[in-house]
């Protein structure tokens, strides 16, 4: 495959270091609250990636840290504790608010259809590899204490910004909130390997080290991670673009000082989810998560669908608008999928080749997750028997993971309880009515009604003529789909 490479800023054949396996890394979550769904969008597009490696026949061994300690507000080295913020938000201790979010994070990621890697490794698991790094770093000169605490030396270095040049990432350390001087530090770029000094008198896990009890900073955890469970010559590293500097900036000097080589070729970013608050996490003063689409009757996995609609390395604009039109495409396109008969004719091999081919070659090119969509309408498209249309969307499914040959074979057992589909009618943004058994305007028009009350929260109303329809001995259904009705 090609793939756009941030570390170079090209797009670039896919290789690797052991022909036919991939050692991928992927920067975890920092489990001191709920990932809202921006975060959520990157791990959507890595976990695309992933099974598209594993598309193209790639062995992968893909490895997440769990950020539980060290991770302070500012992704620098100032602020708050993250943890500790959470543990006092909660009056829990910071261990409980770990696995509390640990697991709310791995249950969001099911939902959203999202693999979990073959390692997970919280960083309060491997204290003792820090601790080893650290000291490797200090032996060959490339670390020192300050303070008590110890420091990377960046001016070691024959070049220490890899991402953005020099200037554009000093621009982004000036704008960061609550930027605070370390007068320990001797260059502007230094950070901290290991902390025994810090502001937070009641830090709560502090572990003992040659340097005194202290617990480590933050970007040491996922460079001795990936060498525990990848080797030494990691082929894709991912992540977020927020997290290209410094986290990832200072991972590579770590890795590269550690090892005398070099590390990690290939850098995936992918961009922010903006609002039209102008706020990744938030719109209009909502916190967006999995459990509040849920809330808002979203299927997850349509939020999936709305992000692997654009690209991954385009910013995209959350609006409830935008979730709904993605939202009422991901119920049409599995009823169109349920509308197929899975006995219609054997599959054609030749046939299911060829599409292979061709949504290699589409999303082959920089993830382009958007063609790969485009690749299931064309597939229904094709002319082919239902039940090579069925094996197509279901090979192309196994990178895209919408459920769709799941929901459309649900839908139909459905259908066949309720009766024959007539027709599905669009009734606008994020809805449809399908029509079963005899059609009729006057129904129709009701049903829609009671559609648009429920679409506009007028809840007593929707009720009402729920009723009103119920005395006519109508039955309505809400499914995946849209509204069925029936006579009963
Ligand atoms: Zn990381």
């Amino acid at each position: 495959m090609y793939l756009y490479n941030s570390a170079t800023h090209k797009k670039e054949p896919f290789t690797t270091h052991t022909p036919g396996r991939v050692e991928m890394y992927t920067c975890g979550p920092t489990v001191y609250h709920f990932a809202h769904i921006g975060n959520l969008r990157s791990y959507i597009m890595e976990d695309v990636l992933e099974k598209y490696l594993r598309y193209e026949g790639y062995d992968v061994n893909r490895v997440m840290n769990i950020t539980d300690v060290g991770h302070l507000s500012s992704d620098a080295d100032t602020g708050e504790d993250k943890m500790l913020m959470g543990a006092k938000r909660e009056h829990k201790t910071v261990l409980e608010i770990a696995q509390f979010y640990t697991d709310a994070f791995f249950a969001d990621c099911a939902k959203l259809n999202i693999k979990t890697p073959d390692t997970v490794q919280p960083a309060t698991g491997l204290i003792p590899e820090f601790i080893n790094m650290v000291q490797g770093l200090l032996d060959r000169g490339y670390a020192y204490i300050a303070g008590g605490n110890v420091y990377f030396d960046t001016s070691k270095l024959a070049r220490y910004h890899i991402f953005f040049d020099h200037d554009q990432e000093d621009l982004q350390v000036g704008v960061r909130e609550g930027v605070e001087e370390d007068a320990n530090k001797r260059n502007k770029n230094d950070f901290v390997l290991w902390f025994t000094r810090s502001k937070f008198e009641d830090q709560a896990l502090k572990w003992d080290s040659p340097w005194g009890v202290g617990y480590p900073g933050w970007h040491i955890e996922c460079s001795a991670i990936s060498l525990k469970y990848n080797g030494e010559y990691l082929d894709l590293h991912c992540g977020g673009i927020d997290n290209a500097f410094p986290h990832h900036t200072n991972e590579i000097a770590q890795s590269e000082s550690y090892l005398g080589h070099p590390w990690c070729p290939q850098w995936f970013h992918v961009h922010h989810l903006n609002t039209d608050d102008g706020k990744m996490s938030k719109s209009k003063g909502e916190f967006l998560t999995v459990s509040l689409l849920e809330e808002k009757g979203y299927d997850p996995l349509a939020y999936r669908f709305f992000c692997l609609q654009s690209h991954y390395r385009k910013a995209l604009v959350f609006s409830w608008e935008n979730l709904d039109n993605a939202a009422g495409a991901y119920r049409k396109l599995i009823a169109r999928i349920a509308a197929l008969d899975p006995d219609d004719g054997a599959v054609d091999e030749a046939v299911l080749e060829a599409s292979r081919q061709k949504f290699m070659k589409a999303v082959g090119n920089d993830l382009n997750t958007s063609l790969g969509v485009t690749a299931v309408y064309d597939a229904l498209k094709a002319g082919t028997n239902d039940a090579t249309c069925l094996a197509v969307i279901g090979d192309y499914d196994r990178v895209l993971s919408l459920s769709l040959t799941e929901k459309a074979a649900a839908l139909r057992k459905k259908t066949v309880e309720l009766g024959e589909i007539k027709a599905t009618m669009s009734i606008g943004a994020g809805a449809s009515i399908t029509v079963t058994g005899e059609g009729d305007p006057a129904v129709d028009a009701l049903v829609l009604k009671r559609a648009e009350a429920k679409k506009a929260k007028s809840f007593a109303e929707a009720d009402r003529i729920r009723n009103e329809l119920r005395a006519q001995g109508i039955e309505l259904t809400d499914t995946p789909a849209g509204v069925v009705w029936k006579r009963v």
